[in-house]
C-alpha cells in the first residue's frame, strides 16, 4: 500500500532560529514602499565601499580565468595571508594547514556546533549575543547555556558564572569580542581567568572575533593567546566588517588540527568552496595597504560620540560607549513601553529601524541596539525622530 501522509519537516529545521535585522529591514522596506521614510539602525553592516585595490584583485583574477572549483579549505595564498595575520595579531603560532576558509564567519558558527555536539550536549554562549548562536545550538539538538552580560560589568561576563556553567557536558564555549550587540570588550585578565576554568575541561572554545580591528579603547585581547589554549579554540576571523566586505561572502578561522578536516568536510558537503577570485580578494585585503580601514574607523569614533552622546540626552536612556565593533545599546528600562513595543513603534510611527535587545537573547530585555553604520546626518535624523517620539509617551 502507498502512504499517503503529506510531506512534514524536519523537528530540526523547525528549530532554526534566525536574525531579527533582516524581519526589521523587510519590515522597513515596507514601510518605504509606501512613501514613508526610514532611518535605518538595524543593519549591523559597513556603508563604505570595498576598498579599490580589494575590488581589482577580484577582478584580476575573474580576468585571468580563475573561475572554476579550487581547494575546499582554501587556497594556498590565502591561508598563509590569513595563518600570518592571526600569527600577527594574536602572538600565536599558526600554520597555513590549521587555517579554513569559508562563505563569511556564519559558516563556521553551525560548523562549530554540529562537529562538537550531539543531542543533549551543551554550549555556553553570550546572552546577550549573536542570535545565530542559539539557532545553531538548537538547531543541533544540543542545550543552549547562556552566560549573562551585565550592564554594571561593561558587559562582560562573570568568570565565576562560566565555570559555574560548565559540566561535563558542557562540549563549546562561544565567546565574542568586540561584542554583538553590546559593543563590550573582553579584557587580557577576564580571558585569563577564563582560561583556568577551560583549561582542563572538555569544552572547545569558539572564538568570534569578527570585530576585533574596530576598537576604539583599550587593546584587543584574544583567549587563544593564553598559555595551552590554542589548540583547543576556534579563532574566527572575517573580511565582512573589518574590510566592508559584507557581500563578498569571506571568512576564516584558525582551527584546532582534529577539527580541520571536518570543517573541510562541511565544506565539501555544501559549498564547495569559496570562489577563488573572492579568496584573491582577500589576500589583497590582508597584506594590503590598510589605510580604509583606518579611515572607516575614525569615522566609526566620531558616529560613535555622536549617538551615545545623543541617546543618553534623549529622557529615561541611559548609553554606555561601546568600546568596539559598531552598535550602541541604550538602556531603555525607565521607559513606560518595553524594549519589543518600544522597538515596533519607533519604527512604525518613527520611521527608525532599530532593534530590540530581546533580538539577542531574553538578558537584551531593557535595551535596544543600534547600528552606528550608517551616516553622521542620518544618525541625527534617527536621534531627533526618537527624541519626538519620546515626548509622546
Ligand atoms: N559574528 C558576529 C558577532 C556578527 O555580528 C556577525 C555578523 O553580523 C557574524 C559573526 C557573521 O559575519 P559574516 O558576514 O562574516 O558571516
Amino acid at each position: 500500500m502507498r502512504p499517503t501522509a503529506a510531506p512534514s519537516l524536519a523537528p530540526a529545521a523547525l528549530r532554526l532560529g534566525t536574525e531579527g535585522a533582516f524581519a526589521v529591514l523587510a519590515r522597513a522596506r515596507e514601510i518605504e514602499r509606501t512613501g514613508r521614510d526610514v532611518v535605518h539602525l538595524e543593519i549591523g553592516e559597513p556603508d563604505f565601499p570595498t576598498a579599490p585595490h580589494v575590488a581589482e584583485a577580484a577582478f584580476a583574477a575573474i580576468r585571468a580565468g580563475e573561475t572554476g572549483y579550487c581547494p575546499a579549505p582554501g587556497i594556498a595564498e590565502l591561508r598563509d595571508a590569513a595563518a600570518a595575520e592571526i600569527a600577527r595579531t594574536r602572538g600565536v603560532p599558526v600554520a597555513a594547514e590549521h587555517v579554513v576558509v569559508a562563505n563569511g564567519a556564519k559558516p563556521f558558527l553551525l560548523f562549530a556546533v554540529l562537529a562538537t555536539c550531539e543531542p543533549g550536549d551543551e554550549v555556553v554562549y553570550p546572552d546577550p549575543g549573536f542570535p545565530i548562536y542559539e539557532s545553531a545550538i538548537r538547531f543541533a539538538g544540543a542545550t543552549p547555556v547562556p552566560l549573562v552580560l551585565r550592564e554594571h560589568d561593561d558587559f562582560a561576563f562573570s568568570v565565576d558564572e562560566l565555570a559555574a556553567r560548565l559540566t561535563g557536558r558542557t562540549k563549546l564555549v562561544i565567546l565574542n569580542s568586540p561584542q554583538n550587540p553590546t559593543g563590550g570588550v573582553l579584557d587580557r585578565a577576564t580571558l585569563a581567568a577564563a582560561a583556568d576554568v577551560l583549561r582542563d575541561g572538555p569544552a572547545w572554545v569558539l572564538s568570534d572575533e569578527v570585530y576585533g580591528r574596530l576598537l576604539y579603547e583599550g587593546e584587543f585581547a584574544s583567549i587563544a593567546s593564553e598559555p595551552g589554549m590554542l589548540e583547543r579554540t576556534i579563532v574566527l576571523d572575517s573580511f565582512s566588517k573589518t574590510y566592508a566586505m559584507t557581500g563578498w561572502r569571506c571568512g576564516y578561522a584558525a582551527v584546532p588540527p582534529p577539527l580541520v578536516e571536518v570543517f573541510t568536510r562541511f565544506l565539501v558537503n555544501s559549498t564547495s568552496c569559496v570562489p577563488p577570485f573572492v579568496q584573491r580578494a582577500g589576500v589583497a585585503a590582508l597584506i594590503g595597504p590598510q589605510d580604509g580601514v583606518a579611515a572607516m574607523l575614525a569615522e566609526f569614533r566620531a558616529r560613535r560620540e555622536l549617538v551615545v552622546s545623543g541617546l543618553a540626552a534623549l529622557p529615561g536612556v541611559t548609553c554606555r560607549a561601546p568600546r568596539g565593533a559598531f552598535y550602541a545599546f541604550p538602556n531603555v528600562s525607565a521607559l513606560p513601553l518595553g524594549a519589543d513595543a518600544l522597538a515596533d513603534r519607533l519604527l512604525e510611527e518613527a520611521g527608525v529601524a532599530l532593534l530590540s535587545g530581546t533580538a539577542f537573547g531574553a538578558a537584551g530585555e531593557g535595551h535596544l541596539r543600534l547600528s552606528y553604520a550608517t551616516s553622521r546626518e542620518r544618525l541625527a535624523e534617527g536621534l531627533a525622530r526618537m527624541r519626538a517620539f519620546l515626548a509622546t509617551l
